[in-house]
């Protein structure tokens, strides 16, 4: 099958068993725990929620799907799932990021794992080669995101997990910002796909969920035993509402792709924006590994303004129909200011070290038509001074 059936069909099989009623989506299933008729056999597998949920379970499945993997979890944020993946690590480990991780995926590593002992490295690296000279004897995890957040740097997927492979050092993505639609990191062996489901996945920005994704036995095992004996599940209702979303993900991420580049297009022209940062730029420093290993560039574009922090303030300000917002990947245009917003848990130190400016602007583009996404930007332009 292919990923548009999949996203529609897959955990969404109707029941035709006696009792089945045929339902064509999966019914929201509330109840927490599930009665037996024997003492050792729970009826259909299932003996109380936050364990197993039929709900939940489609859910899982149809994510595995999207993500070329075997075993699949959902939590009740994005974070929830990158902690359940931290919690894979042990006291003394050491660490490897690219260097503009998700605000809140620092604050997590700095201010709550760093407590545990685990330590980590935020490194300037695209590919395995210069990657290679950071990791130290207890390097047990590199951590991805590609594109990153808010720089849309990318990352050579293949290249990073060959030399981690060599080296036994586990690999995750976060790849939130591609989708599986337009990227399938474990199909370049990376061990673990995260997903900030909240975003894309979702789509509608009615729902917070995250989720992890694998194709290794051991990791799916202990990674299934964590879920369960933490705790932080998705619900059965948001369960039911992410897999509505995740069935129009292709076509929504065909349209988001179509007006990116019409914005993209509008901003390189306009005389007072500085600087672009998009992977599907030929100028952009990894334009050919994007190319490589993407099937789309994302919809997600960051640039700079000339001018101070205020010009960037007025020309968000001025904006009628973009959102000034933190998130991204809904069918409405969301725009926000990194410094100030989602990486004002990053100390401005680091954040000026890896070029996260205090002019510098982030844009989620929508799926609205994208004449009226470029109208408002124009109008905002002309105010900011
Ligand atoms: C939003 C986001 C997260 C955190 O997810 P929540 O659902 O907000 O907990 C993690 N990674 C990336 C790239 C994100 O954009």
């Amino acid at each position: 099958m292919k990923f548009t059936t999949k996203a529609i069909h897959v955990g969404n099989t109707p029941n035709f068993k006696a009792g089945g009623t045929g339902d064509v989506i999966v019914p929201i299933h509330l109840s927490t725990t599930f009665a037996r008729k024997r003492v050792y056999a729970p009826t259909a597998g299932y003996d109380y929620s936050r364990s197993g949920n039929p709900t939940r379970h489609a859910l899982e499945k149809n994510l595995a799907s999207l993500e070329h993997g075997k075993y699949a979890f959902a939590y009740a944020s994005g974070l929830a799932a990158i902690t359940n993946v931290l919690l894979l690590l042990k006291p003394g480990d050491h660490v490897i990021g690219i260097d503009n991780l998700y605000g809140g995926t620092y604050r997590l590593f700095s201010q709550v794992f760093a407590q545990w002992g685990i330590q980590l490295s935020l490194v300037n690296f695209t590919d395995g080669d210069s990657l290679v000279n950071y990791i130290r004897p207890n390097t047990k995890c590199i951590w991805l995101e590609s594109p990153t957040n808010p720089l849309l740097k990318i990352v050579d997927l293949k290249s990073v997990s060959t030399i981690a492979k060599k080296k036994g050092i586990l690999t995750v993505i976060d790849n939130t910002f591609a989708t599986p639609c337009w990227q399938q990191p474990l199909d370049l062996d990376i061990d673990i796909v995260i997903h900030s489901a909240t975003k894309y996945l979702g789509g509608h920005s009615d729902v917070t969920a995250g989720c992890v994704i694998t194709k290794n036995k051991t990791l799916g095992k202990r990674l299934g035993f964590l879920q369960n004996a933490v705790g932080a599940i998705l619900s059965p209702f948001d369960s039911y509402a992410l897999l509505k979303g995740i069935k129009t993900l292709s076509v929504r991420m065909e349209k988001h792709g179509k007006n990116t580049k019409e914005v993209v297009a509008f901003l390189s022209k306009h005389k007072k924006i500085k600087k672009i940062y998009y992977p599907g730029l030929l100028s952009h420093p990894q334009h050919a590994i994007a190319k490589k290993q993407m099937q789309g560039f994302g919809a997600m574009v960051s640039f700079e303004l000339h001018g101070t922090i205020q010009t960037a303030i007025t020309f968000m300000e001025s904006l009628k129909l973009i959102h000034i917002a933190i998130s991204l990947g809904a069918v409405e245009s969301l725009i926000e200011h990194p410094a100030s917003m989602t990486h004002a848990s990053v100390p401005k130190k680091e954040r000026e070290k890896c070029g996260l400016f205090d002019t510098l602007i982030r844009l989620s583009v929508g799926i609205e038509d994208v004449d009226d996404i470029i109208a408002d930007l124009s109008q905002a332009l002309k105010k900011a001074n």
